[in-house]
């Protein structure tokens, strides 16, 4: 079982010893030891112990296409064979950034017609943060600086994208967020839509926008940015009337509008991307994950010709070591070959998300499962200790999702928690059986939490 490596307490011992986890209570992982992943084919993985692991949030939302595509590698291995590395610097260019960015061009929705590459989708962020500045300073209004974003939104976390971001539990360490930047509440129904309908909460939601905007003055707001649907927040699917409001907004002030389509974007929400599923104009577009389906880091900043117009009359004095990477371009341009020639963006919206969809609303009829809301092939169900009232747990928040989160583990089944929600985004690829697989594995999970809770005394509502 143990193929060509440590054993895996040694694996561990080394990781506790040396490895520096992200977002991760060091000392509580080294007293555990990790799980150590060794391999991985389709949606499933296998650790160092032999276990097969259906993984139902490919990777961290990025492996689109599924594990073990060969064709990339051998993408990954010509590439850098003929050119490993050049730079985009100094007006140069090279063959896998410009094929990149003209299909990223091609696939994106209306004047998204430029491409400015980066490592990641933090660094993408940092890219727009500044983007969207030199913008309006070239437009002859410096004064427009202020960036809105949402309260439990995820942008990522270097400095300026943590900041745009809005986890409160990230701005507590290491002095963020940074100054002009303005967060406003999330359209998040369930927990905080009180006693309004889905559709009035939806509304009043998006004014919180304009009242921000009003108060700044709209002469000094850069830009407003948004994951379509919110991703690391728990998979907020926000109402019908969220969306169509905000475009009325932005377009009355002439704000910027960001859509950080992070993990919306190569199929997630069953279209190429979110700001389609919800007809959404953006005039950038943050791109990573699902752009090589993570077999390789790359993220882009997709531009509008009215964005791009402005930036290029000057030089951007911005970019990255790795900036348009061509072996992690080339991995990128054979991973959306596959994705459109496969038919696998386009099954993944007509097919596999209505099957998902039904199976995973069912979840609803058990005792745990207060709502289950689901965009594409990406899903949540909020854990409630009483449905009728939404209520939250009296234990501390997180205590009842992770306690359904260890269940799913030990059930070989990789579903995460955001507090008290259980989130799912599986590879596009999955199948139905593996869909029904997932659901089995996810409603035994639930089986045991509820025994956790009732024996613990935790089913008591705030
Ligand atoms: C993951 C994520 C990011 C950050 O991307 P990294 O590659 O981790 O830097 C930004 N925005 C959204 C919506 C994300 O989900």
């Amino acid at each position: 079982m143990i193929e060509n490596h440590l054993p895996t307490a040694e694996l561990q011992r080394l990781d506790a010893a040396h490895h520096m986890h992200p977002f991760t209570h060091g000392d509580a992982l080294a007293e555990k030891g990790a799980r150590i992943i060794t391999k991985a084919d389709g949606v499933f993985l296998t650790d160092s112990e032999g276990n097969e692991i259906l993984d139902a949030m490919a990777g961290l939302w990025c492996v689109n296409i599924g594990y073990g595509r060969k064709e990339l590698a051998e993408a990954a291995y010509r590439q850098m064979l003929q050119l490993p590395y050049y730079n985009t610097f100094f007006q140069t260019s090279h063959v896998p950034a410009i094929e990149l960015a003209a299909r990223i061009a091609e696939l994106a929705p209306g004047d998204l017609n430029h491409v400015f590459f980066a490592g990641s989708g933090s660094e993408a962020n940092d890219t727009n943060l500044r983007m969207v500045r030199q913008y309006w300073a070239m437009m002859g209004q410096p004064d427009r600086q202020v960036v809105i974003s949402r309260w439990n939104g995820y942008h990522g976390s270097s400095v300026g994208s943590g900041s745009l971001g809005g986890m409160k539990f990230m701005h507590e360490q290491g002095g963020m967020p940074i100054p002009g930047i303005e967060h406003i509440d999330q359209p998040d129904w369930w927990s905080e839509g009180g006693d309004m309908t889905p559709e009035a909460f939806g509304i009043a939601r998006a004014r919180a926008l304009e009242e921000r905007i009003l108060e700044i003055g709209a002469d000094r707001v850069a830009a407003f940015i948004a994951e379509p649907v919110q991703g690391a927040g728990g998979v907020i699917v926000p109402p019908e009337t969220y969306w169509p409001e905000i475009k009325r907004i932005l377009a009355k002030y002439d704000i910027l509008f960001v859509a950080d389509e992070v993990i919306c974007g190569f199929g997630r929400t069953g279209n190429w991307f979110g700001s389609q599923t919800y007809d959404l104009v953006p005039d950038i577009m943050t791109i990573a994950k699902g752009l090589s389906s993570g077999y390789a880091p790359i993220g882009a900043s997709v531009v509008s010709d009215k964005v791009a117009g402005v930036i290029g009359k000057g030089e951007f004095a911005h970019g990255y070591t790795y900036s348009g990477h061509p072996v992690a371009a080339a991995v990128a341009l054979e991973n959306l070959r596959i994705l459109d020639e496969e038919g696998i963006v386009e099954r993944a919206g007509s097919v596999t998300a209505p099957y998902l969809g039904a199976k995973w609303n069912s979840l609803t009829d058990h005792p745990l499962v207060g709502e289950a809301r689901i965009c594409g092939l990406m899903g949540s169900i909020a854990l409630t200790p009483d449905k009728a009232r939404r209520a939250p747990f009296a234990a501390d928040k997180g205590t009842v999702g992770l306690i359904c989160r260890e269940r799913c583990f030990a059930n070989n089944l990789v579903m995460r928690h955001v507090g008290d929600r259980m989130i799912i985004s599986p590879p596009l690829t999955i199948s139905e059986a593996e869909i029904d697989l997932l659901i089995e594995r996810a409603r035994l999970s639930l089986d045991e939490a509820l025994d956790i809770v009732n024996r613990d005394g935790l089913m008591e509502a705030a």
